[in-house]
C-alpha cells in the first residue's frame, strides 16, 4: 500500500492564511519523508457551493501540488456504511436518541468526564428503544470499551484523552466525522496526519476506533494554529485573511507564501526550496499570531 500524507479541508468557506500554513506544514511533512500528498474534501457537512473550487485554487496558487483526483467524502457512503456494519456485528454500536440539551444537561453532573457523552441510552431495554423509536429517529453510537486512549504525536509526545461513546453516524443518516476520517485515512492509505492542534482532543477516539476496525493508526503531527490579537483562532472576520483579500490589499500570493514560511522558520521562495531546509523538530511549538502588514507601497 502507498504511504501517503494529506489535507483534507471543510469546503464551507475560502481558506484562511491558518488553513493554509496547515496545508503547507502537510506537504512537507509528506514530501520530506517520500509520501505522496492527497487531497480530501470533507464535504460531509458544511459545505458551500463552490467552496471546493475557491479551496482548490488558492492551494494551487500558494504552491501546494497533490497526487491524482480529489477525494469527496460524500461519495463514499458505502464504504462508511460497511465499517459500522462491522462494529454492529461485533455488538460496539447502540442507538442513541438524546437531544443536544438532554446530554448538556446529563454531562454537567458531577463525576462526568469532560466532554464525555454520559451513556444515558448505552442499556436501553426493549420496550423503552421502542418506543423512542417511535417518536424520535436515532443516532449510532459506540460502545466504547474504554475510556481513554494515549497516541503517539511528532510535535505533543505521548497524548492521552478521552475516548467516549461517540457517534458514529448522526440522527439525519450523515457519517460522523470521527467514522469518515479513520475509515478514509485507512482506505486512502494515509499513514502521516498532519493538521490543527484544534483535533488533538479528538485522535484518541480517533485512533481507539481504528484500532477496533483493524485499520492501522496512522503518525500525527498536530500543529500549532494561527491566532489573531487576542489569542483567539483566526477567522474570516479578522480582517484580510484570504489570498484573495490579500491581493486587493496588495499582498501578492509570493509574499503571503514567504510569510508564512517564514512562521515555521523556513526560508522564502517555493516549497520545493523550503522543503530542503524543513525539519519538524524546529518547529515553533506556539500559536502564530497573524499580523496583517499592508504592502508597503512604491
Ligand atoms: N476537515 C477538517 C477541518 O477542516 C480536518 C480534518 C482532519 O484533518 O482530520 O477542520
Amino acid at each position: 500500500m502507498t504511504s501517503a500524507g494529506r489535507f483534507a479541508p471543510s469546503p464551507s468557506g475560502e481558506l484562511h492564511v491558518g488553513n493554509l500554513r496547515t496545508a503547507i506544514l502537510a506537504w512537507l511533512f509528506a514530501r520530506s519523508t517520500g509520501r505522496k500528498f492527497l487531497l480530501r474534501v470533507e464535504d460531509l457537512d458544511r459545505a458551500r457551493a463552490g467552496a471546493e473550487t475557491e479551496q482548490l485554487r488558492d492551494l494551487a496558487a500558494i504552491g501546494v501540488t497533490w497526487d491524482g483526483g480529489v477525494v469527496r467524502q460524500t461519495a463514499r457512503g458505502p464504504l462508511y456504511e460497511e465499517a459500522i456494519a462491522r462494529l454492529e456485528q461485533s455488538g460496539l454500536t447502540y442507538e442513541c436518541f438524546c437531544t443536544r440539551r438532554e446530554i448538556q444537561e446529563a454531562a454537567s453532573a458531577p463525576h462526568a468526564p469532560q466532554g464525555a457523552y454520559p451513556g444515558t441510552c448505552r442499556n436501553l431495554g426493549r420496550a423503552e428503544l421502542e418506543f423512542k423509536r417511535s417518536i424520535r429517529p436515532s443516532a449510532l453510537r459506540l460502545r466504547a470499551g474504554v475510556a481513554e486512549f494515549t497516541v503517539q504525536d511528532v510535535l505533543h509526545g505521548e497524548f492521552t484523552g478521552v475516548v467516549d461513546d461517540f457517534v458514529l453516524r448522526r440522527n439525519d443518516g450523515v457519517t460522523a466525522y470521527n467514522l469518515a476520517v479513520v475509515v478514509d485515512d485507512a482506505e486512502q492509505g494515509i499513514d502521516q496526519v498532519v493538521r490543527g492542534d484544534d483535533l488533538l482532543p479528538s485522535t484518541p477516539r480517533q485512533a481507539y476506533l481504528a484500532s477496533l476496525l483493524n485499520m492501522p493508526i496512522p503518525e500525527y503531527a498536530h500543529v500549532p494554529l494561527v491566532v489573531n490579537h487576542d489569542g483567539a483562532r483566526l477567522a474570516k472576520r479578522d480582517g484580510a485573511v484570504t489570498l484573495r483579500d490579500l491581493a486587493k490589499a496588495g499582498i501578492p500570493v509570493e509574499e503571503v507564501r514567504s510569510r508564512l514560511l517564514a512562521s515555521v522558520a523556513l526560508p522564502g521562495g517555493s516549497l520545493e526550496q523550503a522543503l530542503a531546509a524543513f525539519d519538524p523538530r524546529r518547529l515553533p511549538r506556539e500559536p502564530w499570531v497573524w499580523t496583517f502588514k499592508a504592502a508597503s507601497t512604491p
